[in-house]
């Protein structure tokens, strides 16, 4: 297979420059790159330069704008819980993105936000503690709330956000349970605001590149799936480790990726898994959620799972998705950076290796961009509610078939858990 049979623009030719236009379209007064991401000032409202007036009193009055009310079409974010993930990911991705923007700021810690607040431009009026939270509804900018707080708040920040009136993008794992889940979604739609769970890898250019190339037949049919997601965790007094915060161990927080990934590469839906977790009883840090999960999950093709994720061995982050005619990896996948591909077939007598250089993207940017249109556009987003919905049903299944030890069936989605792919949005 020569190196033109997949070239960059093969995997995101049309889908690319349709992507383009509609930037040169539409969105044309959006700006690539912000103010306050170019700028050391630290514009807030009491900031704002005025000069004077030169014109005569008959005239009307010229007005200089603030930083962030220079005219663009970005969507207004509230970012609600100012973390590792908002402040190490989130904040510096909307210097990347082209649609989306910094409005607004919801954390128990003042301080922290005033100083986020100025870093980014954001009016010291738009910070807001989780007690006045809810007075988001009353600010205009915010169109958008990304809950970025510890899985068990996922469920009462995005109800009271959509009441607010607000659209909302929330962190993976949607939420603990899937009562919660089923809330999240009656409560958007109820509220008729779109909501949707950021799995920022189904927005990542060797992932979309992969789901491109086995829906165009290169892998001939799927077989098998085999992926793993580890890190080692250190403080045993955090969040994640705390059942009532975290809903579960390793399996909600870093097996969930390897279990979408089934999912979204596969476009199946598994109706059995069979599972074990591993608690070790003299590791402190275990005292609550496992240190381990592995999972073989069976889907109606013949195609099968088989992933494990642990909070216990170093940092390792693979997939591998085998077919009849091809199989390919990502090593790392699920990584911030540097995934790389390397797809392999058999091919006039030879087997042939390639590895495609694609460019990488901010992921958290893509993601965000993408639901800043689905916003502006009125489309549903790729990763809506229903997809996180139906990824809590299966890792409860896991848990069931772990405490058990037998297989358990899982019930189909009633209808399609994904919407429009976002390459051609
Ligand atoms: P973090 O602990 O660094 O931040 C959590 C924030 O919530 C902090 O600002 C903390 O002060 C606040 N908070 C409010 N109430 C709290 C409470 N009762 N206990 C603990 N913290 C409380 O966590 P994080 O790594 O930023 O994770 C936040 C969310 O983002 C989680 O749902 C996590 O699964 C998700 N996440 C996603 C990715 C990704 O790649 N998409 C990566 C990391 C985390």
């Amino acid at each position: 297979m020569s190196d033109n049979e997949f070239p960059v623009t093969k995997f995101f030719g049309t889908d690319r420059r349709g992507f383009l236009r509609a930037a040169t379209g539409a969105m044309a007064a959006a700006v690539a790159v912000p103010a306050f991401a170019q700028s050391s000032v630290k514009p807030n409202e009491q900031d704002d330069v005025q000069l004077s007036q030169i014109h005569a009193s008959t005239e009307e009055p010229e007005k200089i704008p603030g930083p962030m009310e220079a005219e663009d079409q970005r969507t207004g974010y509230a970012i609600v819980g100012l973390g590792r993930l908002a402040l190490g990911q989130i904040l510096p991705a909307m210097g990347k993105s082209k649609y989306s923007k910094p409005v607004a700021l919801v954390s128990g810690d003042r301080e922290k936000a005033m100083k986020i607040a100025a870093q980014y431009g954001i009016k010291q009026s738009a910070i807001y503690n989780y007690s006045t939270y809810d007075q988001i509804a009353q600010n205009p900018e915010v169109k958008v709330i990304y809950i970025v707080l510890p899985n068990s708040m996922h469920a009462e920040f995005v109800l009271r956000g959509a009441k607010a009136g607000k659209h909302i993008l929330c962190e993976k794992p949607m939420a603990t349970s899937v009562k919660e889940c089923e809330r999240m979604i009656a409560a958007c739609n109820a509220a008729n605001v779109k909501l949707m769970i950021a799995y920022r890898s189904q927005y990542e250019p060797y992932d979309m590149a992969m789901v491109k190339m086995i829906r165009e037949g290169k892998f001939g049919k799927l077989k098998q799936f085999i992926s793993t997601n580890s890190q080692n965790q250190g403080d045993p007094t955090q969040w994640r480790l705390k059942k009532s915060l975290a809903g579960g161990g390793c399996m909600p927080d870093v097996g969930v990726y390897c279990l979408n990934a089934a999912r979204f590469l596969s476009d199946e839906e598994p109706y059995e898994v069979f599972a074990t977790t591993v608690q070790p009883k003299d590791d402190p840090r275990f005292a609550e959620v496992e240190a381990s999960c592995q999972v073989i999950a069976k889907f109606p093709s013949g195609f099968t799972a088989v992933f494990n994720s642990a909070y216990d061995a170093h940092k390792s982050q693979f997939l591998r998705v085998e077919g009849t005619e091809a199989y390919a990896e990502l090593n790392p996948a699920f990584a911030y950076h540097g995934i790389k591909m390397k797809f392999t077939k058999f091919d006039q007598g030879m087997e042939i290796a390639h590895e495609p250089a694609l460019e990488e993207k901010d992921q958290f940017a893509a993601e965000m961009d993408h639901f800043s249109l689905c916003v502006q556009k009125d489309l549903k987003p790729h990763t809506p509610g229903e997809e996180g919905l139906q990824d809590q049903r299966i890792t409860d299944a896991i848990y069931e078939s772990a405490r058990s030890g037998k297989p358990v069936k899982v019930s189909a989605p009633s209808t399609a858990t994904r919407g429009p792919n976002p390459a051609e949005i």
